[in-house]
């Protein structure tokens, strides 16, 4: 070191100048990356990038520098258009392919079908938690317990008995509480009290990235609301169908076209995956003899919380740190 100071075995940096260990490998590795970008390889970009990131501490200005950086990569793989391979997987259908083409052409039943939102959500959770390590994971884990918190008070606040949270590897969490006897507006309050709380808490991240321009929380951001959104698929025994449980025919159809009037004005996709499931519930005919407009403009509430934070998340990610 130029320092002359020793060094500990396995350290990125000396401790006394804060020299880089590895700053010729470093130099080496960022210069192919920037040239991958020009040629907009950026898959093989970050692959360079994230071998440069390693070389770093976790600290340092640089290694955030990356971090930011590698988002920005993949929002722009994002925006770009998709590469011309599409129907190569349909050789393997043989006398099949022709079907599969014709619903590949048919592009909103192929969104749908393909359910982009939620492998792009285990996608992106695994990305980010190789960029930002636990703090991400960590930051993950209170997303949910917020969410589930958000249940929970709610029960309590109603005087109604329940257990606090479990959590589920894998699969998040859920409150045990016991709903015999309780209205189906009740229960649909409390199903959406879980999304609600999520929301604010994501929100809140969003406050600090603004506030700090780090980009671990516009991640949390993204992900918390992203989280909450598939929640609200109104099927299974997601929070979304707790709360369709108590709207009718009129409610349902209104929230549906709320769903896609928002898609469509703030360009979050993922809402077209919840019109969807609450165009099945049209379909399954189960609903309650008396509606429930306050559920109703709930759930819609809360949708424009969640959407309003993936509309906001990705569109105005730093571009000062460029
Ligand atoms: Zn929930």
């Amino acid at each position: 070191m130029t320092c002359g100071n020793d060094l500990a075995p396995g350290a990125l940096a000396c401790q006394q100048c804060h020299a880089l260990v590895h700053s010729e490998e470093l130099t080496v590795l960022s210069t192919r990356a920037q040239s991958q970008e020009t040629e907009e390889d950026f898959v093989a970009a970050r692959e360079t990038w994230t071998k440069a990131l390693a070389l770093l501490p976790y600290e340092s200005t640089q290694a955030e520098w990356i971090r930011t950086h590698l988002y920005r990569l993949q929002l722009a793989e994002k925006a770009a258009p998709p590469p011309e391979q599409k129907h190569k997987w349909a050789k393997w259908l043989g006398p099949l392919a022709p079907v599969a083409i014709f619903l590949a052409k048919a592009k909103w039943l192929f969104a749908l079908l393909k359910m982009k939102f939620l492998f792009s959500f285990f996608l992106y959770f695994w990305i980010y938690l190789k960029l930002w390590g636990w703090k991400f994971g960590l930051g993950f884990a209170a997303l949910i317990f917020v969410h589930e918190m958000g249940h929970f008070m709610d029960i309590k606040r109603r005087g109604l008995p329940a257990e606090l949270p479990m959590f589920v590897p894998f699969f998040g969490a859920y409150v045990k509480w016991n709903a015999i006897g309780v209205s189906a507006r009740t229960r649909a309050a409390v199903s959406l009290a879980g999304p609600l709380a999520g929301g604010l808490a994501s929100l809140a991240c969003l406050v600090v990235w603004w506030k700090t321009g780090q980009s671990l929380w516009a991640g949390l951001a993204w992900i918390g609301a992203l989280m909450n959104m598939l929640n609200l698929f109104p099927v299974w025994i997601l929070d979304g169908a707790g709360a369709t449980n108590a709207l009718d025919k009129t409610d349902r159809w209104m929230l549906l076209g709320a769903c896609v009037l928002l898609a469509i004005s703030l360009h979050v996709w993922a809402l077209l995956l919840v019109a969807g499931g609450v165009g099945f519930r049209l379909a399954t005919k189960d609903f309650p003899p008396v509606p429930s407009r306050g559920t109703l403009a709930y759930f819609v509430g809360v949708l424009v919380l969640l959407s309003g934070i993936l509309h906001f998340v990705p569109m105005n990610f730093p571009t000062n740190q460029s």
